[in-house]
């Protein structure tokens, strides 16, 4: 199995609609330790990356979905999870520069790059409380999977399993990046928003492509 620009549009467009179907149980989730937000602001970046990429012509390459992808979330997102996407659809793109179609190494260097880019671009390591809790596992544990022989699906369903769990654990963190860090110890027994949306987005990648 490989991945064509369609199917990848088509990964966008399900991973949005999942994001809407439950943005306002993830800005419950910010509203607890950040400011309410962040269904609201992922569900209007998502929904901008589905509308432009579903416009873009059939012979295009997967770079051009993601860099299609990055360009109009950071337009849409007023919140600081506007460049961090934007950002890791970017290095997504990089990654695969030049591929008509991408194949399962493909796809876990596509989760490795976006893991990077988001560390790199917000500057938080693990367990400080962040989406990073959730993309960093994802990214080692879709490599691991692959090594020992899981295709696409198998590859992101462990993806997906990995960043619920970083994600479930970010619960006992003390926050000390992004909003949430000006709680202080009032952060911990919270899931991280930004680590519940990854989960989401992760596990409906996985549950595409493993249909
Ligand atoms: P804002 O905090 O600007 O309202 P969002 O609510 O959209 O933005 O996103 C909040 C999430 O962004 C947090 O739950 C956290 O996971 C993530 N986040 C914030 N700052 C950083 C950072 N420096 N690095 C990585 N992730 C971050
Ligand atoms: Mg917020
Ligand atoms: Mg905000």
């Amino acid at each position: 199995m490989t991945i064509s620009t369609q199917d990848l549009v088509a990964m966008f467009i399900a991973v949005a609609d999942a994001i809407e179907a439950d943005k306002d149980r993830l800005s419950e989730l910010d509203g607890v330790i950040g400011d309410a937000d962040h269904g609201v602001s992922l569900g209007i970046g998502f929904s901008a990356v589905k509308e432009a990429v579903a416009g873009l012509d059939a012979s295009a390459e997967p770079v051009t979905v993601f860099n299609t992808a990055a360009k109009s979330f950071l337009n849409a997102v007023g919140a600081s999870s506007g460049p961090l996407y934007a950002t890791a659809f970017m290095r997504a793109g990089a990654a695969v520069k030049g591929k008509a179609e991408l194949d399962r190494d493909d796809m876990v260097a596509v989760v490795a790059a976006m893991a990077k880019g988001i560390q790199d671009r917000g500057k938080a390591e693990r367990g400080d409380k962040t989406m990073v809790d959730a993309w960093l596992p994802a990214a080692e544990a879709a490599a691991e999977a692959a090594q020992g022989g899981a295709g696409i699906g198998g590859s992101l369903d462990a993806a997906a399993k990995a960043a619920q769990e970083g994600a479930e654990a970010t619960k006992a963190m003390l926050a000390s990046k992004g909003r949430a860090a000006r709680l202080g110890d009032r952060s911990l027994g919270h899931m991280d928003p930004g680590a519940a949306s990854t989960a989401l987005i992760i596990r409906t990648m996985a549950d595409h492509f493993s249909a």
